[in-house]
């Protein structure tokens, strides 16, 4: 069974005593709310909230956050009022518990889409009260996850399905690599098993042919590098995950030997720098395969995610990836948007240098989620800073509203249905005849509030937009574009 000692020792930052101190109470706490309950399983239930405080710990997190993951299932099945709770940890760690409480709330029920973008726009909205409740939700569904086995199967489907939809993809967007994966794998698991098995197996198949090829080519780099002067900080292979393997085999008519990424070595250095000098010394060694070069330092994913990946030609002609990377870049693909707690106490200016290097991210390309870190840099370093301005200064000027489709806009406040239309697409913009907001026509004027699903109404018959939408367009976006199309209709005269 595990106990307090496993989530000191999963504990990344320093723990001092204080931290000791507030995680020590905070398991004594649900350890005695809890006595007596089992889980479905048979096991004592305060396992359930030690393994989700295990899997907080991991990823980086701070002492109040891993003690919600400890409380969090005690207002809803215990006799303690989150009233006690409160008086005994103080307010900050009463609203994550109360937080975790509400979204549990939130069930996937039937087959309907709507639900589904219904829960997403909680799940997101949640995010902007505090994104650390977000955070011990994803460790709370992960361990449910990992022993889903003993639920009635109607109900592992359900679980399995919700977490496949809306928690997958919120790990995803928080740049949670580790957390993403593991869920997929579970999910997929339980919801299409022929699949898994048909996977794993190829997957395992394949991985024993290319072991010893990947253990040369590691030796191999190993020297290499070494000679080159090149601090190495890791080097090793990784396999991919079932599920990402099995999407891909689905466009590549499930032939396992046209998947170059099955296992990838990883190298790990301490620069940028360094990143590019390893990219020439591993295609002198080894030749590059044409075209497979992805340059994700540069030109960051949508998520944030950056890396060097290349595919080569390894020890005896057998194809091979190799991801390079910086050790704050590897972090912060393993634990995302956790990444910041971890940063905030280990390397200070580490953020610093990422940021900058995303500055150069192409304005359609940034998301969410590489807004909140540039932001994150922005406002300092410390804990409750970074939590209270989370509230207040990011999520009080900005506005998150959805497309029919689920997709997140983000606009500023005072923002109109055309500054959502151009958000979309320019043409969409250009060719706005209406819209509606929550299934109701509003005027293009109206503001678009937080939360809203807004569709656009558009009409080829449309020829453009009208002057007077300038002095409702808040945008750069939307300005420039209405500008743009205006001037183009100015009579020559007026040249
Ligand atoms: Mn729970």
């Amino acid at each position: 069974m595990p106990n307090l000692d496993d989530i000191f020792n999963a504990f990344r930052l320093p723990l001092t005593p204080a931290r000791k101190k507030l995680i020590t109470e905070a398991f004594e706490f649900a350890k005695q709310a809890h006595a007596g309950q089992k889980r479905k399983s048979g096991e004592d239930y305060i396992i359930h909230p030690i393994e989700t405080a295990i899997i907080i710990a991991g990823i980086g997190m701070g002492s109040k956050t891993v003690s919600a993951g400890l409380l969090h299932d005690v207002p809803e099945d215990t006799t303690v009022t989150l009233k006690e709770l409160e008086k005994k940890f103080g307010p900050e760690i009463a609203t994550l518990v109360d937080g975790i409480t509400k979204l549990g709330k939130i069930k996937l029920r039937g087959e309907k889409e709507e639900n589904y973008l219904e829960n997403l726009r909680k799940m997101f909205l949640a995010m902007a009260a505090d994104i650390r409740v977000v955070i011990i939700k994803l460790a709370d569904r992960l361990h449910n996850m990992r022993t889903l086995g003993a639920l009635p199967l109607e109900k592992q489907e359900r679980i399995a399905r919700e977490t496949m939809e809306i928690f997958a993809p919120i790990a995803n967007r928080l740049g949670i690599g580790e957390i993403k994966g593991e869920l997929e794998d579970l999910s997929f698991k339980h919801l299409d098993a022929e699949n898994y098995a048909l996977t794993q197996n190829l997957s395992r198949q394949k991985l024993k042919e290319g072991a010893k090829f990947v253990e040369l080519a590691i030796a191999e780099l190993r020297t290499e590098l070494k000679q080159a002067g090149i601090d190495v900080k890791e080097i090793g292979g990784r396999a991919k995950h079932i599920y990402r393997l099995f999407r891909k085999l689905q466009t590549h008519d499930m032939d396992i030997n046209r998947i170059y990424d099955l296992v990838a070595i990883r190298v790990i250095v301490p620069e940028v720098a360094d990143c590019y000098e390893t990219l020439g010394i591993v295609h002198k060694k080894y030749h590059p395969m044409v075209g497979r070069i992805k340059d994700y330092i540069s030109l960051p994913k949508p998520n944030g995610y950056q890396s060097i990946h290349t595919t080569v030609f390894g020890p005896e002609g057998k194809i091979i990836e190799v991801q390079i990377r910086t050790q704050q870049m590897h972090i912060e693909a393993e634990f995302g948007i956790a990444a910041h707690w971890f940063y905030s106490e280990r390397t200070k200016g580490g953020w610093k240098s990422l940021f900058q290097k995303k500055k150069k991210v192409p304005e359609k390309e940034l998301r969410w989620v590489q807004q909140l870190r540039e932001w994150q840099h922005e406002i300092g370093q410390d804990d409750d800073e970074f939590v209270r301005g989370l509230k207040i200064e990011f999520f009080k000027n900005h506005i998150f509203a959805f497309t029919p489709k689920g997709d997140i806009i983000n606009l500023p406040e005072e923002s109109s249905m055309i500054d959502f239309a151009y958000a979309i697409h320019s043409q969409v913009g250009d060719h706005a005849t209406g819209a509606k907001a929550d299934g109701k026509m509003v005027p293009l004027h109206t503001f678009v509030r937080n939360g809203q699903v807004i569709e656009i109404l558009t009409s080829k018959d449309r020829k453009g937009p009208s002057q007077d939408w300038l002095t409702f367009s808040k945008t750069s976006a939307a300005k420039s574009h209405i500008r743009k199309f205006l001037k183009l209709d100015l009579p020559t005269d007026k040249k």
